[in-house]
């Protein structure tokens, strides 16, 4: 399966390009997932990608066929699309919905087989769905209905399977498996495609992204795309990505910190707006001394509330915090960054340090100055 975006650009009638010249290739076992503000196009991109809504100009090619020239039976054959779960749902069962999905085999008026049916339940059951498969369709819940969308979208063997943000309506258990699966599916050669609001699943999972940045698309290896610049430039957002390890295997991790202020334009010309910025950057690394990481590893959990609570005094020059729990002996650890005048990250070190049952070390940056003369 190979699918190609060849400079594709859309517009609603009567509304300005939503995205123009957009290129990209999807082949088998890559997992592409799209992320971008509320309203960016994600949906409509999707949309757009399956013929859809029509391109302005441009073309979506699936295994060398121009996709609006393939009939609708040749097209949903070889891709499944999951839409947002809005409620609107049948009476039929859910078992029923999985064999739907796989009309192209069985035929519209046919009686599906014994190994059909058996095919259908082992689908509900890797999606942990089995217990539901003789409930109503209108009688599930919104994530059911999601997870029930997804059964019916694997029935038919896809090459390509393309989801309008699947996890969206999950609780955590459900978002992994549906995650594994997704990851299963492109092992298996499966190209994988979703809109996602979840940067860290972009992060853990697909090995390219594509991001819509106020009309800007950028598209490459995800690890390039997801990054905290892009992050702050596309949703306005400040975030750190992290790495957090575990006994198993290390996660990476997207946290959310704060909104970054839009400048109104009224405060004067740019010119002098930006020598503003200058002087005001200047005067934050002149005040901002040292750069430190300080370790600690409590062994009662019970005093993490008070570390907390100083750590809250230090807020203005804590830029970092990642802590977790340590099982296997009982421990937590956490680690936090600081930029700050020295004074006050030794001030900070010397309140943890005198907490019982607390182990703390502090590690400041390599002074580049001394370095240099050195050399
Ligand atoms: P997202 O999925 O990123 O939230 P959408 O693709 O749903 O974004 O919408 C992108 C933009 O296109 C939004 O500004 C939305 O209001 C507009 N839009 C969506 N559907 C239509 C439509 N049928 N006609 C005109 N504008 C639309």
């Amino acid at each position: 399966m190979k699918l190609l975006i060849d400079h594709a650009s859309f517009h609603y009638k009567n509304q300005k390009d939503l995205f123009t010249d957009v290129s990209f290739t999807i082949q088998s076992g890559d997992m592409v997932s799209i992320l971008g503000p509320n309203g960016s196009g994600k949906t409509t991109l999707l949309r757009a990608i399956l013929g859809i809504l029509p391109w302005a100009c441009g073309r979506s090619i699936l295994d060398d066929e121009n996709i609006s020239d393939l009939s609708a039976a040749k097209l949903w054959s070889k891709i499944s699309y999951v839409p947002q779960a809005h409620g609107t749902a049948g009476s039929y069962t859910v078992l029923d919905s999985v064999l739907f999905g796989m009309t192209t085999k069985i035929g519209v008026f046919s009686v599906p087989s014994k190994e059909q049916i058996e095919y259908a339940c082992s689908i509900l059951e890797d999606l942990h769905l089995l217990h539901l498969r003789d409930r109503r369709c209108s009688e599930l819940s919104g994530g059911e209905l999601q997870m029930t969308l997804i059964a019916r979208a694997l029935a038919s063997d896809p090459g390509l399977l393309v989801l309008d943000e699947p996890e969206s309506n999950l609780d955590f258990k459900n978002q992994i498996i549906v995650l594994d699966t997704l990851s299963r599916l492109c092992q298996k050669g499966v190209g994988v495609l979703f809109n996602t609001h979840y940067p860290e699943h972009a992060l853990r999972r697909s090995n390219l992204s594509l991001l819509l940045d106020h009309g800007r698309v950028l598209y490459g290896p995800t690890a390039e795309i997801i990054t905290e610049e892009n992050i702050a430039s596309a949703f306005g957002v400040k975030a750190i990505i992290g790495e957090v390890e575990t006994n198993t295997s290390q996660i990476k991790n997207v946290i959310p910190i704060s909104l970054i202020a839009k400048s109104t334009g009224s405060e004067g010309s740019s010119s002098e707006s930006s020598e503003k910025n200058e002087q005001e950057h200047t005067a934050l690394s002149a005040n901002s001394g040292m750069l430190a990481s300080i370790s600690i590893i409590l062994s009662n959990f019970e005093e993490s509330e008070k570390v907390n609570g100083i750590l809250h005094d230090f807020n203005d020059i804590l830029f970092g915090r990642m802590g977790m729990p340590y099982r296997k002996r009982n421990l937590y650890l956490i680690n936090i960054n600081l930029d700050g005048p020295v004074r006050r990250i030794e001030e900070l070190y010397h309140r943890l340090s005198l907490l019982p049952d607390v182990s703390v070390k502090v590690t400041y940056e390599k002074d580049t100055t001394e370095w240099e003369e050195q050399k």
